[in-house]
């Protein structure tokens, strides 16, 4: 695996696959890799001829009083991973600067309204900044197509949105969300999780599943969101939100064949997780 950490040799390197007529896979992640962000590696590998990750704490998308000092980095480990998959070039841009020098450029791409409901509510600017950078390493990349996790749904639809616009030949893959056996989604802030809270997180994602049955059953999607965060209350878990919307972002209509989705933000002590169930 050929491992750069400056936009220049990293840009040296893509002319080359681009000359060599390569079918290139962008995999961005912030590192601290675990089998959620391999499962994207092994779906760019079976999809394209080279494969490139990139591990880069992305600054802008941490609000003030975030983790962006204490979230995990853990460089070695990450590139023992990728080595295994036999990934073929890691780009950890070693400064901020290496992806965002022209940053000025960037300051109309905003994720607009569907980028402040949601996440976007209770993490004002953290989806222009994440756009910001998605941006930024498609431009320099210019990949044939790039794999996202659908654990992160709303990050996973305003990428897209970005890319048909700006970037309307790269496809962009969904990826499953990976979870552990019993049921809590994989993410690299798990970490901050305690032995008690290990035990109590994985609730989440059960009391989501059973909040469609329940919606199924009562047909009334303001009683069933009380139900479900009287639940989630009831197991520790603190509500960012509950929503059901179709998988556009818009408001759900019950009994049409648009696909849905319920999506939720909890805190459990100080951590926060996120998570959704689609149906139709
Ligand atoms: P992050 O490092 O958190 O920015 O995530 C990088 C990519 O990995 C994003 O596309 C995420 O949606 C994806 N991802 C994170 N957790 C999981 C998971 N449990 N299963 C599948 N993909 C995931």
């Amino acid at each position: 695996m050929i491992i750069l950490d400056t936009k220049k040799d990293y840009k040296n390197h893509i002319d080359i696959l681009k000359f060599n007529g390569e079918i290139i896979s962008l995999v961005p992640t912030m590192g601290n890799l675990h089998d959620g962000h391999l499962s994207l590696v092994k779906i760019a590998k079976k999809n394209s001829s080279k494969v490139i990750t990139t591990i880069f704490v992305n600054p802008l998308q941490f609000g003030k009083n975030e983790d962006f000092a204490s979230y995990p980095r853990t460089m070695n480990q990450d590139i023992s991973k990728l080595k295994q998959l036999n990934c073929d070039i890691l780009f950890a841009p070693k400064t901020k600067n290496e992806v965002f020098n022209n940053i000025d450029n960037l300051k109309n791409l905003e994720a607009g309204p569907k980028g402040n409901i949601l996440c976007g509510k209770i993490r004002p600017g953290h989806f222009d900044g994440v756009l910001k950078v998605i941006y930024m390493l498609f431009q320099l990349t210019q990949p044939d197509l790039s794999v996202f996790g659908l654990k992160d749904f709303q990050q996973l639809y305003l990428i897209k949105r970005m890319a048909k616009m700006y970037f309307p030949k790269l496809k962009i893959i969904s990826a499953p969300t990976i979870r552990t056996k019993n049921g809590l989604a994989l993410s690299s802030r798990n970490s901050y999780l305690d032995k008690k809270s290990m035990k109590i997180a994985p609730v989440f994602y059960k009391i989501l599943l059973d909040g469609v049955i329940n919606l199924k059953n009562s047909n009334d999607v303001e009683k069933t969101v009380n139900y479900i965060k009287t639940n989630l209350e009831k197991n520790s878990f603190l509500v960012n939100y509950v929503s059901f919307l179709t998988t556009k972002l818009e408001k759900i209509k019950l009994n049409t064949p648009d696909k849905k989705i319920l999506l939720s933000s909890v805190k459990l002590g100080q951590t926060r997780l996120i998570d959704n169930v689609e149906f139709s």
